[in-house]
């Protein structure tokens, strides 16, 4: 294979063919079914669906069959299905459903507002994942133009991915056949911890999402007249909490969310501190003098990453503060977005939960529990001696830097779902979520010649397929 020429051909097929459609696809707020329960009504997921269906027809390789698929009420998939000129079977794997606005953006940047500066395209769902299915067909072109072999290659497109990917069990069951048993998994939707070489994720952690209602009365009362009397649904919501996590350290209070670290994570979490360094607590945009939860910077890491934690991501019954009067509020619902480890079993944890907030209940008072579809997390597979060797490859060609793996504290239902089905398959799950890329927050954006680097890793790991 010749190296120049690859990356020639994939920087060019970004900026004439990527770069485009990414600006178009920012512009279209297609949230997932989570965050637009009207998505069917709104439009927008077709109106991507079209795009991305019109933009692969124009550009997929000779000889490759593309086609979607969507069950009445549920959100589509794409599959392009790419003949293989050796024996292998290869699964590519990205989302196009978005994350919901969040606030805090700059005042030249917007969710649905596409803007390139130094590199970087700003917007909802560049970086998270849009780039996946544009670039999984570039890297596939790029070996094509070199007449270089490759496996069959199936690449897979979800649109309920934020939502917890309730939609892909069914369809891994419709397309069970043409999916086939995957020899190897590449998925375009995860983290870097730098800018400067190839990165894989070795882990992932699962999420369990739920609202908890907690009811005092039927109508909002004068507090002047009630507060005291009437326990206070906020403090009650506050003394469940401290049921499963501790408020003084962040530790979660339930046996059956954590789990026994394995020794060689321990030390690739030591290693890539020794990479990163301060980069570790510096990639956070942290307020002030803010300081973390610990200064042990690879126990800092691990938390992120190989423990449970618990954000409280939003709530209903609380009037914004500029509208707040003196009341005692009926109700306060709180919105519980629990991240737990690889290898926990995210409907046990879903029951431990369940029974730690409901078995003593302050007051009797009414508490109603919602659990969204739980995720679990994931934990790779020993890595194959000839990947390891063609990622080292990879990196070294295209960044000048040796590759580096990391556990990421995020979720991607699908690498479970698929890590469960098929145990003897390998990965390679990487992604473009850089410091300050920021995917869920205000200001994402995509670091385009880092995402052209990558697209050249992924061929050249392709070519070297076995
Ligand atoms: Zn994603």
């Amino acid at each position: 294979m010749n190296i120049k020429k690859l990356e020639n051909n994939i920087n060019s097929f970004w900026d004439s063919k990527i770069t485009p459609v990414l600006i178009d696809y920012i512009k279209i707020p297609n949230k997932s079914p989570s965050f637009d329960p009207d998505w069917e009504k709104n439009g927008h997921m077709e109106k991507v669906l079209n795009l991305a269906m019109k933009w692969a027809e124009d550009n997929k390789p000779d000889g490759s069959t593309l086609s979607y698929e969507q069950t009445p009420g549920k959100t589509p998939i794409i599959l392009l299905d790419i003949p293989g000129t050796v024996d292998g079977n290869i699964l590519m794997y990205g989302h196009l459903d978005k994350q919901p606005e969040m606030e805090g953006w700059k005042d030249d940047l917007g969710p649905w507002t596409p803007v390139m500066k130094d590199g970087k395209l700003y917007g909802r769902g560049g970086a998270d994942d849009g780039y996946a299915l544009f670039a999984s067909i570039s890297s596939v072109l790029a070996l094509k133009e070199q007449g270089i072999d490759h496996p069959r290659i199936l690449v897979l497109i979800e649109f309920s991915e934020e939502s917890g990917s309730p939609d892909l069990p069914h369809y891994m069951e419709l397309c069970a056949e043409k999916i086939g048993t995957p020899d190897l998994v590449i998925c375009l939707d995860s983290g870097a911890g730098d800018y400067k070489r190839f990165w894989t994720t070795t882990s992932l952690r699962g999420l369990i999402g739920l609202s908890m209602k907690v009811e005092v009365l039927r109508e909002g009362i004068h507090s002047g007249g009630a507060s005291g009397h009437v326990p206070s649904s906020f403090r009650i919501a506050r003394k469940l909490l401290s049921l499963i996590e501790d408020e003084n350290t962040g530790e979660i209070l339930v046996d059956e969310l954590h789990t026994n670290i394995p020794e060689h994570r321990l030390k690739e979490t030591a290693t890539l501190v020794s990479i990163l360094g301060n980069e570790v607590v510096q990639e956070f945009p942290w307020k002030n003098g803010m300081k973390p939860s610990t200064n042990d910077k690879v126990e800092g890491v691990l938390r992120r990453t190989w423990r449970p934690a618990l954000s409280i991501v939003g709530s209903d019954g609380l009037p914004p503060t500029a509208n707040a009067g003196n009341v005692l509020r009926p109700f306060t619902t709180l919105q519980l977005s629990m991240r737990i480890p690889p290898m926990v079993d995210a409907k046990k944890a879903t029951e431990a939960i369940k029974k730690k907030l409901t078995e003593s209940i302050p007051y009797e008072a009414s508490v109603k529990l919602h659990f969204e579809e739980a995720a679990d997390g994931w934990n790779a597979p020993e890595t194959s001696p000839w990947l390891i060797e063609a990622i080292e490859k990879a990196s070294e060609n295209y960044f000048d830097e040796k590759p580096c793996s990391i556990s990421e504290g995020g979720t991607i239902p699908f690498m479970a779902m698929l890590g469960e089905r098929f145990p003897d398959a390998q990965f390679v799950i990487t992604g473009v979520l850089g410091p300050q890329s920021n995917a869920h927050g205000p200001n994402e954006f995509l670091h385009i010649p880092f995402a052209k680097k990558l697209t050249c890793c992924i061929s050249s790991i392709i070519s070297d397929f076995k």
